[in-house]
């Protein structure tokens, strides 16, 4: 798609945070995959840029390694948040998602609404959406604060749903999604949070952001991106 190519504009070394199936995991192999991995690597191959070598990061300190120039992308499944918008830009959106209730599937337990996880002990995923809307209901009354638990990762927090130490936990809808179609819990409800997934970047670095954003385009328009959500994502 370009005279130059290869590499020529620089390169774009990306971050993310595995534990968040099908976005971004480390597989048997031990190797680092998913649809952001191969999304990524798609779109910036469209572009002038060379795609650097993965960091694989904890959720909630992407941001700060964005800043630092650690990494010049983030593929993490990231919402695009007016929070997150301060201090960092992003691309156009690329994936909608809102947050869903998990419970074990081997109990009785089965709320309805977020009213139902009253004096529940609950998690989600330190510096994510899930942990806004599990401090929301802290706000609310619903929960007390040391009836919620931040984790490293979603695997953690899944694990431990599965083991009782909590009684629910909040994620992503489509990660939720694996989440049950391999483990022992279900999707009780869903909260409607409406969010959007896009690239994080640098503010001020408009070269990346264009060419990530007409990368995405290309991949939008070409197929690319409609075959990588049959490889990824159960129909
Ligand atoms: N989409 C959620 C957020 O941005 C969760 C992302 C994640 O855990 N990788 O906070």
């Amino acid at each position: 798609s370009s005279i130059l190519g290869g590499g020529s504009a620089g390169t774009i070394v990306p971050g993310t945070a595995s534990g968040f199936p099908p976005f971004e995991f480390v597989n048997e192999q031990g190797e680092l995959v998913g649809f952001d991995v191969d999304l990524l690597t798609a779109v910036v191959d469209e572009t002038d840029y060379e795609l650097g070598e993965w960091s694989d990061l904890n959720f909630d300190t992407l941001i700060t390694a964005l800043q630092n120039d650690q990494i010049d992308t983030i593929a993490a499944a990231m919402t695009i948040t007016e929070g997150r918008d301060e201090t960092i830009d992003f691309t156009d959106p690329y994936y909608d998602a809102n947050q869903a209730v998990l419970v074990r599937e081997n109990s009785d337990f089965r709320p309805s609404g977020t009213g139902d996880l009253a004096d529940r002990p609950i998690g989600a995923q330190s510096g994510t959406t899930g942990e806004s809307e599990m401090q929301a209901l802290v706000e609310e009354g619903v929960v007390s604060e040391s009836q919620t638990t931040a984790y490293e990762n979603y695997v953690l927090a899944v694990q431990d749903l599965v083991n009782g130490n909590v009684d629910a936990v909040i994620v992503d809808t489509p990660v939720a999604e694996t989440f049950v179609a391999d483990r022992p819990v279900v999707s009780a409800f869903t909260i409607e949070t409406g969010e959007q997934y896009g690239f994080g970047v640098r503010t001020n670095d408009d070269d990346r952001q264009q060419a990530l954003n007409e990368g995405l385009q290309a991949v939008m328009d070409d197929g690319t991106y409609e075959e990588l959500t049959r490889k990824w994502f159960a129909s």
